[in-house]
């Protein structure tokens, strides 16, 4: 039995990026916390088997089609899950991607695609969020940053950018949203092996040993590696937690 700390049952949790990869590790914790699920994404279909696979675990889940770019859509999503589970406890904003190349190849169009995905969705899916997470009496929201939300990497200039204005974004919400009883926090995941990162390791050439040389844990991470964080953060064990920006990295960030 889930401790009622943890327990999540009967909240309501959106999960941009949920139908895979990370997004898909902390949106099977939620479920296995007792939370129903909205999985927000582009791909249909990788959203309906996303949504099978929580089903499977015993709560509701919906799948909502909707480009995280598209503010419009992003309004009708939050007005939607309100509308189908009945309303906004938690939200995840997990949905990311890279353009990788060095800043004096990047174009302003590339520069703003990422900007665009990893940061200022944030920004508008927290403030569609936000009526709902204060009408329920208080909420958590999970901003998901990086490494890169710390260090520098030549090949990820606007990666970098929103990732580090993910944290600085995450505590002026912390500031905002503490009389509403709503905790913003980030987690800044290490390097997971995921279909970004597969990207990754086939442009960079020897990002693969690097990693796993860098890593005290001696490993890459795994999406089920965010469970745990996920429902920390997500529950009420977490209340007097907000602002924070904590890594899931084998311990890479603290590497000397
Ligand atoms: P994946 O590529 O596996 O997942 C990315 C997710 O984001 C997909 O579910 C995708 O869904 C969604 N997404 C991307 N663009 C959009 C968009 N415009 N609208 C809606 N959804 C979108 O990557 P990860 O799981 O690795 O990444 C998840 C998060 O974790 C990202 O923010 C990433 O930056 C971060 N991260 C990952 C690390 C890693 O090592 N893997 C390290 C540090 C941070 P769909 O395609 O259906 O739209």
């Amino acid at each position: 039995m889930t401790s009622s700390r943890f327990d999540l049952r009967g909240k309501v949790a959106i999960v941009t990026g949920g139908n895979g990869g990370i997004g898909l590790g902390m949106a099977r914790g939620l479920a296995d916390a007792g939370a129903d699920i909205a999985v927000v994404g582009r791909n249909e279909a990788k959203s309906k088997a996303a949504v099978e696979d929580l089903k499977q675990r015993g709560v509701n889940a919906i799948a909502v089609a909707t480009d995280v770019t598209d503010k419009a859509a992003i309004e009708a999503m939050a007005a939607r899950v309100a509308k189908e589970l009945g309303r906004i406890d938690i939200l995840i904003n997990n949905a990311g991607m890279s353009i990788r190349k060095p800043p004096h190849e990047l174009e302003l169009d590339e520069w703003s695609k990422v900007i665009d995905t990893n940061l200022t969705s944030a920004f508008v899916c927290s403030k569609a969020a936000y009526p709902a997470l204060k009408a329920s009496g208080g909420g958590k929201v999970i901003n998901i940053g990086s490494m890169m939300s710390i260090f520098g990497a030549s090949f990820a200039p606007a990666y970098a950018a929103s990732k580090g204005g993910i944290v600085q974004f995450t505590r002026a919400c912390a500031n905002a949203w503490a009389p509403d009883n709503i905790q913003v926090n980030a987690i800044l995941p290490g390097w997971i092996d995921t279909d970004l990162t597969r990207g990754a390791r086939q442009q960079v050439s020897g990002l693969h040993e690097r990693v796993l040389a860098r890593t005290p844990a001696g490993r890459w991470g795994d999406i089920n590696d965010f469970a745990g964080i996920a429902v920390f953060l997500a529950s009420p064990a977490s209340d007097f937690v907000t602002g924070t920006a904590i890594p899931v990295d084998g311990g890479f960030s603290v590497m000397a």
